[in-house]
């Protein structure tokens, strides 16, 4: 297993499209790095170009001590699962696994003792005798990671290997994938993973650390936490979390210690923001995740007051969607508060967790409101 280095990478397609804007990115020996972004913002394009099916236009790409810029994608040290899964459709399972170390010649003892091992890992046995048309989806998706896994590469690349499963077995193929990281990394052979989703979700569970992407550039590279707390940026504010963190035009007045925030006319006072804002005054984007407006009276102070036009049941929690002007801010209440009161309709009070929200700047979104040592 090896490192993998992005210096200045870029990609300008054959029609003068460029695809990717100079990137750079670290990922550590053994590490599950995920690669995340909204379908077209260049995931597939990055991983490819690593694994050599996409020409660099500029920049570096190293895999160990390797510049493999010039390498063809066999001579990389690197294997990829594909969303289609791109199994061998005339073979059974057994050869679909060993089939590429037959090519590199390895010893027949080899090869049936690395068949069984990673069968064994991805519990397949049974389906060894099987042709892919044999396969339910999880299956052929459980083969085509055998697959990848048996070339002990240096790197794993995965391109959005879960989007064509029902949600119940993606759950269960998350947890199957980064467990087998943990394992391999219990025994010794700590995998380097490059990880494609449009899922957030995905995404949070599964990645040691996330590179979130826009428009082939990158936003933010993290830790799940850091990004889910310390956005950098309205963008991967927006992008990570669910519901989704209300972004709303605000403007922002320092007049004593604690700031204060207007929007839709009312003025809140916002507790635990002061020390940690870089921005004067004026228009900002407001910032407040669902989880962290908590409903009260009406006309409470230094809360927000607006009308009921949604209230979507979840089960354990509500979904209030309340309109304020022309803004809806969204906040995700215990599903008691069903008892007490609201209703379409009704008026309600929305108070922000201030130690939790978030101010952006208009222009560059930049998040203004972070502290370095918070
Ligand atoms: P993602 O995987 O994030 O959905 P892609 O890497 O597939 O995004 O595509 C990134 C951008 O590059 C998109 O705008 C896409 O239309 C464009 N693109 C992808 N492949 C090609 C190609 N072969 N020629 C020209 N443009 C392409
Ligand atoms: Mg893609």
């Amino acid at each position: 297993m090896a490192e993998l280095q992005l210096r200045s990478v870029e990609k300008v397609y054959g029609g003068g499209f460029k695809a990717v804007h100079g990137i750079d990115l670290d990922v550590a020996e053994g590490e599950f790095m995920v690669l995340v972004g909204p379908s077209g913002c260049a995931k597939s394009t990055t991983l490819r170009m690593i694994a050599g099916l996409e020409s660099i236009t500029a920049g570096e790409i190293r895999i160990g001590e390797r510049v493999v810029n010039e390498l063809v994608p066999g001579k990389r040290g690197i294997a990829m699962v594909f969303q289609n899964y791109a199994l061998y459709p005339h073979m059974k399972v057994t050869r679909n696994l060993s089939f590429g170390l037959k090519l590199r010649r390895e010893p027949k003892a080899r090869i049936a003792a690395a068949t069984a091992r990673v069968s064994g890992l991805l519990e397949i046995e049974e389906l060894l005798d099987r042709l892919p048309k044999q396969l339910s989806g999880g299956q052929a998706q459980r083969v085509a990671v055998g697959r990848a896994l048996i070339k002990s590469p240096e790197v794993f690349l995965f391109d959005e290997p879960l989007s064509n499963l029902d949600a119940k077995l993606r759950a269960a193929m998350r947890v199957r994938i980064t467990d087998l990281h943990k394992r391999l990394k219990d025994e010794g052979r700590p995998a380097t993973v490059v990880y494609v989703t449009h899922d957030q979700v995905e995404a949070m569970t599964m990645g040691d650390r996330i590179c979130v992407m826009k428009d082939g550039r990158i936003m933010q590279v993290a830790d799940p936490a850091t990004l889910y707390e310390r956005p950098a940026n309205a963008f991967v504010a927006g992008f990570i979390g669910m519901p989704e963190m209300n972004l709303v035009p605000a403007v922002l007045t320092r007049d004593g210690d604690v700031p204060s925030l207007t929007l839709d006319g009312q003025t809140i006072r916002v507790d635990g923001l002061g020390h940690r804002l870089s921005a004067g005054e004026g228009p900002v984007i407001m910032g407040i995740r669902p989880q962290h407006l908590a409903a009260c009276a009406p006309g409470e102070p230094d809360a927000l007051t607006g009308e009921i036009v949604t209230v979507e049941f979840m089960g354990h929690e509500v979904n209030l969607h309340v309109r304020l002007g022309e803004e809806t801010l969204v906040a995700v209440a215990p599903t008691e508060v069903l008892r007490a009161r609201p209703l379409r309709g009704d008026r309600i009070g929305l108070r922000p967790d201030g130690r939790r929200l978030h101010v952006f700047d208009t222009t560059s979104e930049a998040n203004v409101s972070l502290a370095p040592n918070d």
